[in-house]
């Protein structure tokens, strides 16, 4: 095993399989064992030749000494990823970051797109007494993906699956935050997981926290270096890359940039568009 390589050192890795998730998703298989044992919450630099250099998290896969990246296509670096065919290579450095504290007992795992890939390797680690509630957060039935996943990844736990659409063609009806607002009104959870949009994050973390829950969420920022240098990632005085990428829901919610404001490619601070 190769796990004392260096992870600051890029690997050259060939993508081995491709699978189509959605139209717009895809999940890109390669060989790597370091990368098939990192935490939930952990990313990789991802370089595609030519291209660019993007975060990315690490996708389970059901054979052992593999790893996986599940992109969308949106501009240029990801859309570069989700065409990279199979026999082509691309380089990884990483993994980077923190992981979840895994609470035990009754837990809720909140995901919405991409942002699931951290959710599916977090229920690896549950145990077989934890009671685990998966929600599934789209826009529409064509973008739901993972759902027969998380099912089978918890078959031998007390489980429950749910998907919501915006525009109800598929699940409930509705924003994936009203069905976790309805959650935690009526159950008690011992820990709350999201990754996902970050107004997602911020809505699940507030509803979480004001029951009382121990809430972390994963942030996906705007990031270049990965290592703590170039500042691209800053939440207030956070750095995604280096602090996190996940948080504890109360210092979240004690950051005034989190779920409010995001740096653009500039690093200039935007608004979010609630
Ligand atoms: C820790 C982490 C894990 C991630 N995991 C995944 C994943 O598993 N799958 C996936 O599809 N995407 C993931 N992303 C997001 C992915 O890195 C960006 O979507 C990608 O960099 C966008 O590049 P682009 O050129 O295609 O898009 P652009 O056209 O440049 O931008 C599209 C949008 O993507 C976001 N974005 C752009 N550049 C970055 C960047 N360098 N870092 C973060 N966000 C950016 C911005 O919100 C922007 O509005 C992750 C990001 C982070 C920080």
């Amino acid at each position: 095993m190769d796990l004392q390589r260096n992870h600051n050192y890029p690997k050259v890795c060939l993508i081995e399989k491709v699978i189509n998730e959605t139209h717009t998703v895809r999940t890109l298989v390669f060989s790597d064992e370091v990368m098939s044992n990192v935490l939930p919450g952990q990313f990789a630099m991802v370089w595609i030749p030519g291209i660019n250099e993007i975060p990315m998290s690490v996708m389970i896969t059901n054979e052992s000494g593999k790893a996986a990246f599940t992109v969308r296509k949106h501009g240029p670096s990801s859309t570069g990823l989700f065409n990279v065919k199979v026999g082509q290579q691309i380089g990884i450095r990483g993994p980077y970051g923190n992981s979840f504290d895994l609470k035990q007992g009754k837990l809720l795992l909140v995901g919405g797109g991409t942002g699931l890939v951290p959710m599916m390797r977090l229920l690896t680690f549950v145990t077989p007494d934890d009671d685990v509630t998966v929600l599934i957060g789209a826009k529409s039935k064509e973008e739901v993906f993972f759902e027969d996943l998380a099912n089978n990844l918890l078959k031998k736990n007390k489980h429950q699956v749910i998907v919501t659409t915006d525009d109800g063609s598929y699940g409930e009806k509705g924003f994936v935050t009203d069905m976790v607002e309805k959650l935690v009104n009526h159950h008690h959870y011992d820990g709350v997981y999201t990754c996902g949009p970050e107004i997602m994050m911020f809505k699940t973390v507030q509803s979480a926290y004001s029951k009382g829950f121990f809430v972390q969420a994963s942030l996906e920022r705007m990031m270049k270096c990965g290592v703590g240098l170039c500042g691209s990632c800053c939440v207030g005085e956070d750095l995604v890359c280096r602090d996190g990428t996940v948080f504890d829901g109360e210092h979240l919610l004690s950051n005034k940039e989190f779920g409010h404001y995001y740096r653009n490619k500039a690093g200039i601070l935007e608004n979010y568009k609630i």
